[in-house]
């Protein structure tokens, strides 16, 4: 992964290059003409990128590829992740080298964090504002995130909260739209989203056993018949047919995403969001547990949470019980759980609720004792009483102001609604900018 400064890059990208095809243009352009085949608009002929231009590319720190997020004026001086600046001429049967210079008036946006809510925000960012450049920071990616250990399982519980009930309620929706959607694409097993069926049980209160968020989005909701009841020897149950998505697959899908399609990836920690100040337009917060120092906000709360992942591929099923017990299969591996403890700090695997864990998901399905344990993990749901989505104008002790839509505080629910936030904050985003081009 390139270490770059953020200030160094923008230095480097002012210099002039050799300006060529990129290979999103190659791929749009083939994509147009196949579009209006038949008519003379668009007929070109496609240069080979040149290794030269791919090599200062990376020199830069920059990762070329495909991607389509570039903007289609005749002379377009842009920059973007994957390529240095090239330029195309319209109706022209061939791709001409030519001297640019980099003038990018676009503006230019940073998300904070790499876990499941940033890197949905920078990719709905890229869908929202094609060809803006935006750049992801964060010190830790894929497996070292919490949103890589989480089950995943779409399953709101009452506490998730934002500032009214309307808005709860939408970000949820949009949430279950966007995995559905994701579902009808096809490939579950590259993006790491697929169905999955299960019960809640409990022996003690018919209430807990009843969800209204799940009773009011999924197509499959009921109560259990007496039959399954007897069978699994509970009183009360509700059995759901519901999405799970697996960070460990869709993180890394969603990287892939991002970058294909220009965006920056910058492994950097920082002590402070004044640090980004003056290099971007606007910043979207997304760090999850660690706003509560870059924000100083200190309602964001760990909530402590062990689990197993086991290898047990005959259980299908998913099963909540009493005590905060629970199986979910992703993949390839189980998650066996949990804990639930508030406000702790510990993020080492503590032997006692390890075997709490165990016996009281065995006592649920004792063929589990036959599973291989893969590993143990323990994460912090970054929990706060209502997550947060708003933008705020940050001013720093030196008298620099940044723009900031913040995206933080999911709890135990990041992973099944990261797509309603964000699609909330980016329109936060869109609207800011969209204001200031006004008054300009
Ligand atoms: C045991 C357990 C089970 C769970 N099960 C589920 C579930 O079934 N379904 C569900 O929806 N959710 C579940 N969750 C909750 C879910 O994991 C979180 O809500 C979600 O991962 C939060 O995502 P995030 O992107 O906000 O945070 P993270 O994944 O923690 O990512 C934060 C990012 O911000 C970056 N960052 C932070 N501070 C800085 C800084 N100063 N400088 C640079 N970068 C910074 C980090 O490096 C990281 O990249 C579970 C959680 C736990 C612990």
């Amino acid at each position: 992964m390139p270490k770059l400064g953020i200030r160094g890059q923008k230095l480097e990208l002012t210099s002039v290059y050799k300006a060529g095809p990129c290979y999103c243009y190659r791929r749009r352009l083939r994509q147009t003409s196949k579009q209006q085949e038949g008519s003379q608009s668009t007929n070109v002929e496609f240069a080979k990128p040149r290794a030269g231009r791919r090599n200062a590319a990376v020199a830069l720190g920059l990762e070329p590829g495909p991607h389509g997020s570039c903007g289609e004026s005749d002379v377009p001086a842009l920059v973007c992740g994957c390529c240095v600046v090239w330029c195309h001429r319209r109706n022209s049967r061939n791709w001409h080298d030519q001297q640019v210079t980099h003038k990018n008036t676009m503006p230019s946006i940073a998300v904070v964090g790499a876990g499941v809510v940033g890197l949905t925000t920078a990719t709905l960012l890229q869908d929202a504002l094609p060809g803006t450049p935006v750049t992801l920071l964060a010190d830790k990616f894929l497996q070292d995130t919490t949103s890589d250990g989480a089950a995943g399982i779409y399953r709101p519980g009452l506490q998730f909260q934002g500032p009214s009930p309307e808005v709860t309620r939408r970000w949820l929706e949009d949430s279950y739209k966007y995995f559905k959607d994701i579902l009808h694409s096809g490939e579950p097993e590259v993006t790491g989203v697929k169905t999955v069926s299960g019960f809640h049980f409990s022996s003690q209160y018919s209430n807990i056993v009843f969800n209204p968020f799940l009773k009011m989005i999924l197509e499959e909701y009921r109560p259990c018949t007496q039959d399954e009841l007897d069978f699994y020897g509970y009183k009360y149950g509700t059995f759901m047919t519901t999405i799970l998505t697996e960070c460990r697959r869709f993180l890394p899908y969603l990287t892939e995403k991002f970058k294909s399609r220009g965006g920056v990836v910058l492994e950097r920690r920082l002590q402070s969001l004044e640090e980004l100040a003056g290099d971007f337009d606007v910043a979207c917060n997304c760090s999850g547990f660690g706003a509560r120092d870059l924000c100083g906000d200190l309602s964001v709360t760990p909530i402590r949470g062990q689990v197993f992942k086991v290898r047990a591929p005959w259980v299908k099923h998913f099963y909540y019980v009493d005590y905060d017990t629970y199986i979910l299969p992703g993949f390839d591996l189980l998650t066996l759980g949990g804990t639930r403890q508030f406000d702790s700090y510990s993020s080492e695997v503590c032997r006692h609720d390890a075997a709490a864990i165990w016996e009281r998901c065995t006592q649920v399905l004792p063929s589990l004792r036959n599973g291989e344990v893969v590993r143990q993990w323990v994460g912090w749901r970054p929990y706060r009483p209502s997550v947060r989505v708003e933008r705020e104008t940050m001013t720093f002790p030196s008298k620099k102001t940044l723009e900031v839509v913040h995206n933080y505080g999911h709890g135990g629910y990041g992973v099944m609604t990261a797509p309603g936030t964000s699609i909330n904050a980016v329109k936060l985003v869109v609207d800011y900018l969209a204001s200031r081009k006004a008054k300009l």
